[in-house]
């Protein structure tokens, strides 16, 4: 087994591990960061759009009122109270000054409005990455900064296990490489960045009912190795599962973030959608909250369908819609205004027709028809098009409050269409109890000693789910990536 020897072990290269290694870079403390991919970054790097902040420098400066009391009230109420509440003053009180740090990161954002239409008017607390695809070049440029400066980064190498006594403490972590090889990392104190468990089928079936349903837009490396560690080692991993549902997306072939196929287009708008009973049950309003909407489709086993007829696909075919696709705004570059429009899409039916082709459409010639090959009740589905359709007659929604301006398609006349959509999840936000250190603790409140666990690992921000304060979760991923750094880095000093 080869053998390796540093101060600090970071395991993971996303959002949480590469603001640790920013922090122990900075204070010239030895690490060694493990990648279990072959390029460093993670859901932050692929995916976050930017991170939640108060107080940051560009607040303060477009006079922002909205501050740390709002914040901390805010969210310790949303979540009922099921919050670490040392933890979230300690993340709150640091995430304006995370901004600056992130920039000199060469991850610079801009505070602007949220990129969801449901949040418009909500207090600027969302900074938006400056440029999507250089911030993935700047991630990628790290490890070389990294390993300039004594520090390696060992991509496809992957932590397994630990060396460690709760008494004792931590002598070496342990870890497995794609050429085979078995390492051992003799370290005093490790950091687990691995941005929790959504790649770990049995704990995702374990957790969640409509797992199989459930469309995986995360980090599937990301398979809870730092969970399952500090559990084995007695840490509090007690608590409600929290899913990020975030959006949904009729499947990874037809998913948001390709922008590939109108019938995404369409499952963006609020149509018509009926649950597995046959039901409308949410006004469909709330696709323009991209938590709301999920929450709303993991409530029903996950999937519900978008049912539409031939009109309306010709409508859109031929028409300009004064309607907003939801994840309009999430591709523009800071600054850029939305149309809040769609259309003309001249390869709507080419479009559909390659969906039924791949299964994610289903056609009918009768309402029956389309029921029963989506297994629905009929007679509940007939009624649902039925009170449907007088609604948009009507231009009045009496049961879901739906507005009239989005009252437009009715569902009269075949053929029919229905777009199976699911419940799209950007990852998993439940994990271990930590102290406002970011080291993990026992059911008795102890902390572990030398350990730390950050980012998607950690439990104590949300009580069920993810809230529709957008950017929370990559801001705590750096913050509580250096709280732990920070932590670590200060012990590892202090004991020299
Ligand atoms: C498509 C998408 C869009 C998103 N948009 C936003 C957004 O706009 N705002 C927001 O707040 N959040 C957003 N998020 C969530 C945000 O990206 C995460 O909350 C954040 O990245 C979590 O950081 P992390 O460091 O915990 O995990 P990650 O950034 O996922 O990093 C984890 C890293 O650990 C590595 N790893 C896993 N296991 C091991 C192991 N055993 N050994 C070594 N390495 C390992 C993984 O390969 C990965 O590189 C988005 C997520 C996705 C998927």
């Amino acid at each position: 087994m080869k053998t390796l020897k540093t101060q600090v072990v970071i395991v993971g290269s996303g959002s949480a591990g590469l603001s640790a290694g920013f922090e122990l870079y900075q204070k010239k403390i030895p690490f060694i960061m493990l990648e279990r991919g072959d390029k460093v970054g993670g859901a932050g790097k692929f995916g976050a759009h930017g991170v939640f902040a108060v107080h940051s420098k560009q607040q303060l400066d477009k006079g922002v009122t909205y501050d740390y009391a709002d914040a901390f009230k805010g969210l310790t109420s949303y979540n009922h109270y099921f919050v670490n509440g040392e933890l979230l003053a300690r993340f709150l009180k640091d995430s304006g000054e995370n901004i600056d740090r992130m920039a000199a990161m060469g991850l610079a954002t801009t505070v602007e409005q949220s990129e969801q239409k449901a949040h418009l008017n909500d207090p600027l607390v969302y900074h938006k990455f400056n440029n999507f695809k250089s911030k993935m070049a700047t991630w990628d440029a790290w490890p070389q900064k990294f390993e300039d400066a004594g520090n390696p980064v060992l991509t496809e190498t992957w932590a397994v296990g630990l060396d460690y006594d709760p008494q004792a403490g931590l002598k070496g972590v342990l870890a497995k490489q794609a050429s085979g090889e078995d390492l051992r990392i003799e370290t005093k104190k490790v950091i687990f960045a691995d941005g929790g468990y959504c790649g770990s089928p049995e704990m995702m079936a374990a957790k969640y009912a409509d797992n199989d349903a459930l469309l995986n837009l995360g980090e599937r490396k990301a398979d809870g190795t730092g969970i399952k560690l500090c559990a084995k080692y007695g840490a509090n991993v007690a608590h409600n599962p929290v899913l990020f549902a975030h959006g949904c997306a009729p499947s990874l072939r037809i998913n948001p973030m390709r922008r590939q196929s109108s019938v995404e287009t369409l499952t963006n708008l609020p149509l018509l959608w009926v649950d597995q009973t046959g039901n409308r049950f949410v006004n469909e309003d709330i696709v323009y909250d991209f938590a709301m909407w999920a929450n709303a489709a993991h409530n029903v086993q996950g999937q519900y369908s978008v049912i539409l007829d031939q009109a309306t696909l010709d409508h859109f075919r031929d028409h300009l819609v004064p309607m907003e696709d939801t994840f309009e705004r999430q591709f523009l570059e800071p600054g850029q205004t939305p149309t809040g429009t769609v259309g003309p899409i001249p390869a709507i039916q080419a479009d559909f027709e390659d969906a039924i082709a791949h299964g994610e459409v289903v056609k009918a010639d009768t309402a029956e028809g389309l029921a029963d090959k989506l297994g629905l009740p009929i007679a509940a589905f007939e009624r649902t098009l039925k009170v449907y359709n007088q609604a948009v007659a009507d231009g009045q929604d009496d049961t879901f409050l739906k507005p009239a301006a989005e009252l437009k398609f009715g569902v009269n006349q075949g053929p029919f269409y229905a777009i199976k959509e699911h419940c799209a999840i950007l990852g998993t936000l439940d994990g271990v109890a930590v102290d406002r250190n970011c080291q993990p603790v026992t059911k008795a409140g102890q902390p572990l000693k030398d350990l730390y666990i950050v980012g998607n690992n950690v439990n104590g921000l949300y009580s069920d789910g993810y809230p529709s304060y957008e950017g929370i979760a990559n801001g705590f991923a750096f913050v509580s990536g250096w709280i732990a750094a920070a932590e670590a880095g200060k012990a590892v000093q202090e004991a020299e």
